[in-house]
């Protein structure tokens, strides 16, 4: 079951939108250099509609959109949250991937952007241009576009 640490509201990981990020434990992707040690622990509070429902009530007026940050242990319970939300809330959904590819086992209908790679020390964050991470705009269950270059500086 997918657990979360904590969630927070921000503004840089998805471009123009004002986002509920909740932080999901168990990560087993293990990258070298990874910020958020914590996150590798089987730790936290269980994500299930009703705690996320919980959650979401409480900036429902402020938010444009819920990212998902983590859960590659389970793209199917990413992907059940996040057609939750488009359906209950009315919110675009966002998914922080660390694989290097889209999961298969996540429909894209249920998402507006999803952020693959993973955290490569010599490739440095999304805010570098040498990055490996893409986030990608997904339109009609379809990648519409890179929108990797927005976190770059002119
Ligand atoms: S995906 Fe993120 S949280 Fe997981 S190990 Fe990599 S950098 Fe850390």
């Amino acid at each position: 079951m997918l657990k979360f640490y904590n969630y927070d509201i921000v503004f840089a990981e998805i471009p123009d939108e004002v986002s509920l990020a909740i932080n999901i434990t168990n990560c087993p992707n293990r990258c070298k250099g990874c910020h958020s040690l914590w996150l590798w622990k089987d730790i936290g509070e269980p994500l299930t509609e009703e705690s996320l429902t919980l959650i979401v009530n409480e900036y429902l007026e402020n938010i444009t959109c819920v990212c998902f940050m983590g859960g590659d242990n389970s793209p199917k319970e990413v992907n059940v949250l996040a057609e939750f939300v488009k359906k209950k809330f009315n919110k675009k959904t966002a998914w922080y991937s660390g694989k290097e590819e889209i999961s298969t086992e996540v429909s894209l209908l249920n998402f507006d952007y999803i952020k693959t790679g993973a955290y490569k020390e010599e490739c440095g964050p999304l805010k570098e241009k040498t990055t490996n991470q893409r986030l990608y705009k997904i339109e009609g269950g379809k990648i519409a576009g890179d929108l990797t270059y927005r976190f770059w500086k002119k």
